[in-house]
């Protein structure tokens, strides 16, 4: 009922809404939209009611931390699966999932990660958090086909890179005073000029920089550990931006932008450069690599506005394939809040099943 007075701004883009509003008044929607790479890399595509749902939120609760690091949510999980009795196996790929006659899920393969010791295991459902694409490339062409096509007006979403370093001194120590900062770049005049920043890691480092979001790990009760004091750099990031050919020229060039951007981070935190210890550098190309997610997306479908020409499908758990669901990004919106969701509405869908 809260979004009844703005169903009729139901179908514009965030560059939309904040025109409607702000007019060229350009400093209000970067502050507004500082940390678009939460969400997407271009206000003209994100749809504007998504953006005020999550927006909204993030600035009237703030964000969460998982005390530990996001691995202790995970353990948490698999120790809650194995108290009601069941089984968790990690490290193992699923390499098929297979059909019976009328289509219906009824069994999975999966390997050990250099594709040896097959196992099987037969099921009436699977819950997949891999990209549909990449489950429609697991099982037999029919339903593989019918898969891809129930996704085919669907975009995948922006990337990310993420720089990872660790201090021998807390950031604070150089100007570094809360958990969460944005750094927009000194020559962007114009919010829809973020969307230029995401193509920037394609170009070798100069005098420009993309959008950076920056963490401060020690800032909060993290339970991170320290020293190092891990802080976070993560900007937009596009897996076009990024040649695997050459795995040489590949971690070249990334090491030419990393040393840029700490060079960048020394400028405005004066001492910083000097207190690197560790470093860790991942690109959409990692986020392709690491996580078998096609096109590097990492928030599953884009959340594009809903156009009347182009009406997108609404997002659901349950799939064309029967007996598969999905618990993932791609079954709603991304990020942590969104996949929680998701697969909170996939386990009672499964549930409500006879
Ligand atoms: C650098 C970075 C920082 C982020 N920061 C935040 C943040 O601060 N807050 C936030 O809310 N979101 C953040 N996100 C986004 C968030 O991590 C994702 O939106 C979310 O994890 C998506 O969850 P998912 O379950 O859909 O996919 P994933 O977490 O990608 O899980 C899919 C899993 O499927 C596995 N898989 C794929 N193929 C197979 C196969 N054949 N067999 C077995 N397993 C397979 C993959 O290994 C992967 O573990 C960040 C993302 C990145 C990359």
């Amino acid at each position: 009922m809260k979004l009844a007075p703005a169903i009729g701004d139901w179908r514009l883009s965030l560059s939309e809404k904040l025109d409607r509003v702000f007019g060229d008044n350009e400093a209000v929607k970067c502050a507004l939209a500082a940390n678009l790479s939460y969400f997407h890399d271009d206000p003209a595509t994100l749809w504007w009611m998504f953006f005020a749902m999550a927006q909204g939120s993030y600035l009237q609760t703030g964000g969460r931390y998982v005390q530990g690091g996001s691995q202790r949510l995970s353990s948490a999980l698999a120790r809650a699966i194995r108290t009601a009795g069941g089984e968790v196996l990690v490290r193992r790929t699923v390499s098929h999932i297979a059909l019976d006659a009328r289509g219906q899920v009824d069994a999975v393969t999966h390997t050990a990660r250099d594709g040896s010791d097959p196992q099987q295991v037969e099921c009436r459902r699977v819950v997949g958090n891999a990209a549909p694409e990449t489950l429609a490339a697991l099982m037999p062409a029919p339903a593989a086909e019918k898969l891809k096509a129930s996704y085919a007006r669907q975009t995948p979403s922006a990337s990310l890179f993420a720089l990872t370093l660790g201090l021998s001194k807390p950031p604070r120590e150089f100007g570094i005073e809360v958990y969460s900062t944005q750094l927009l770049p000194r020559d962007m005049k114009r919010l829809s000029d973020y969307a230029a920043g995401a193509a920037l890691l394609a170009e070798e480092p100069g005098e420009r920089m993309p959008p950076m979001s920056i963490v401060d790990y020690a800032a909060i009760d993290s339970g991170v550990p320290a020293p190092p004091y891990v802080l976070s750099v993560l900007g937009p990031d596009r897996l076009s931006n990024w040649d695997g050919s050459s795995t040489e020229a590949y971690r070249a060039k990334r090491g030419r932008w990393q040393a840029a951007i700490i060079r960048y981070l020394d400028s405005l935190y004066p001492g910083l450069a000097d207190s690197v210890v560790a470093t860790s550098f991942n690109s959409a190309l990692s986020v392709r690599q690491y996580l078998n997610a096609p096109h590097g997306a990492v928030y599953g479908f884009a959340p594009a506005p809903q156009r009347s020409t182009h009406p997108i499908p609404r997002r659901s758990p349950r799939t064309v394939v029967p007996g598969l669901f999905l618990a993932s990004a791609y079954a709603g919106f991304g990020g942590y809040s969104g996949v929680v969701q998701s697969a909170g509405v996939c386990a009672d869908m499964i549930l409500r099943e006879p």
